[in-house]
């Protein structure tokens, strides 16, 4: 008989790993994933790209209906789980329903971080993490609508991005002093913030919001520094926090996140978590990679095979249409690394590529992608690049031929 596997989060983790174990364990688990959303899983590294009308609302789908049937999969969406009990074994949904499991998955992802200023709260203050929040950004900010967003990270850049591509005024508030501080150096991060006022987004950095003004809805932003900014629509995009409270709440060890070991379970033998809610040797991930990995490593693990999850290298490619920006591993360059750095300004192109014992450890790309796979698996394959390393900097194509 099938051993019940319940799923608590229908996303991307949730849906690789059902991927996953119908190649791997199909009919050993009976699966049942219960997700909060009221729809199938979808892409959400897509949403920005539907947001700039780049891509259609049937391309963010991962999987039809009749995939998950096929396999069996029962599906509980528009469903929270509210209770896990890790001794009785079961799962309790909000409309009362229970399921049993032997073993038990959390995908339960992140949740965006709200910032504790006053006028919060008010009506035309939204963060960006699902669908719905496209919809209503769409709803909310047509050609001419004053638009603040707060955060000039990479989903910060990205709202501010669709937005203005539909006609809105936008202005990007960010508190350091240059754009994705986590994924570029200065230079790269200079860069893009000239490509992306071209794009007609008004960039304030070093600035700090103190509080949202309006009486029912938000009608402006003032900043620390006494400047206000009109704003019809406020969208915050300060970073995500972990989903553990349904873990945490049921006893399981939470840290930041869910905490893990090398095999994704959790402190209750028999529940795993893994994507964003999950906890790994102290790192949080923020990216869908990652995330993959891990749902990969834990599809092996409940087919039967030892298999461990060492973590994951971290790589960033920005949505912005016309802005090619990517960044991986130790871009910044570590004591002991060797920067190589090919600048061209007139071209707009910018490659800093960081070694460390002939080996490529980080790399940060602006204004030219075509490369950022080759140099990604450079990276996470660890290979040595003492034999590509005089064309490192100019390609795949050169360096491959040079070292033929
Ligand atoms: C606009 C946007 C752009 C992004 N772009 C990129 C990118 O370019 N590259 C990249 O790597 N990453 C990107 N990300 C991040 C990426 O989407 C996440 O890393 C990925 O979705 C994480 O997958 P997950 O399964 O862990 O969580 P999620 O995909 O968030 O899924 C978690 C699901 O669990 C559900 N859930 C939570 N609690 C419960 C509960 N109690 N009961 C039932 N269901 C529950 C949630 O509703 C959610 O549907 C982006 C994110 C956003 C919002």
């Amino acid at each position: 008989m099938s051993e019940p596997l319940v799923i608590v989060g229908n996303g991307m983790a949730a849906a690789r790993l059902v991927d996953e174990l119908a190649k791997s364990a199909l009919g050993r688990y009976a699966i049942a994933v219960v997700g909060e959303e009221p729809r199938l899983a979808y892409n959400r590294v897509l949403l920005s790209s539907l947001l700039a009308d780049e891509v259609a609302p049937a391309d963010v789908e991962l999987r039809p209906a009749r995939w998950w049937r096929d396999r069996g999969v029962t599906l509980r969406y528009g469903s929270r789980a509210t209770a896990i009990d890790v001794t009785a074994r079961t799962v309790t949904l909000a409309d009362g329903g229970r399921l049993a499991f032997s073993k038990a998955v959390l995908a339960t992802g992140s949740r965006p971080i709200q910032l504790g200023i006053p006028g919060i709260d008010l009506a035309g203050v939204m963060t960006f993490r699902d669908i719905g929040d496209v919809d209503t950004m769409r709803m909310r900010a047509g050609p001419g609508a004053r638009v603040v967003v707060i955060g000039g990270g990479l989903l910060g850049l990205e709202a501010a991005h669709g937005l203005a591509k539909a006609g809105a005024r936008v202005t990007l508030v960010h508190l350091i002093d240059r754009l994705m501080e986590r994924q570029l150096d200065p230079v790269a991060a200079g860069m893009l913030r000239r490509a992306v006022e071209a794009r007609g987004v008004k960039v304030l950095l070093e600035s700090e919001t103190a509080r949202v003004i309006g009486s029912r809805r938000a009608e402006a932003i003032e900043l620390k520094d006494g400047r206000t900014l009109p704003a019809d629509l406020v969208v915050v995009a300060v970073g995500v926090r972990p989903n553990a409270t349904p873990a945490a709440d049921a006893g399981i060890a939470v840290n930041r996140g869910i905490v893990v070991d090398d095999h994704l379970e959790t402190s209750a033998p028999g529940v795993f978590a893994i994507g964003e809610c999950a906890e790994h040797r102290g790192i949080c991930y923020g990216l869908v990679q990652p995330g993959y990995e891990q749902a990969d490593v834990l599809a092996r693990r409940l087919a039967g095979d030892d298999a461990r999850y060492p973590g994951s290298i971290l790589a960033t490619n920005l949505k912005v249409s016309g802005v090619d920006v990517f960044s991986a591993g130790d871009f910044l360059g570590s004591p002991g690394t060797e920067p190589i750095v090919l600048h061209d300004p007139g071209l707009g192109v910018y490659r800093k590529l960081v070694i460390a014992q002939d080996r490529l450890v980080g790399a940060v790309l602006c204004g030219d992608n075509t490369d950022a796979a080759w140099y990604l698996e450079l990276i996470r394959s660890g290979q040595s690049i003492a034999a590509q390393r005089d064309d490192l900097a100019f390609g795949r194509a050169l360096a491959m031929r040079a070292a033929a």
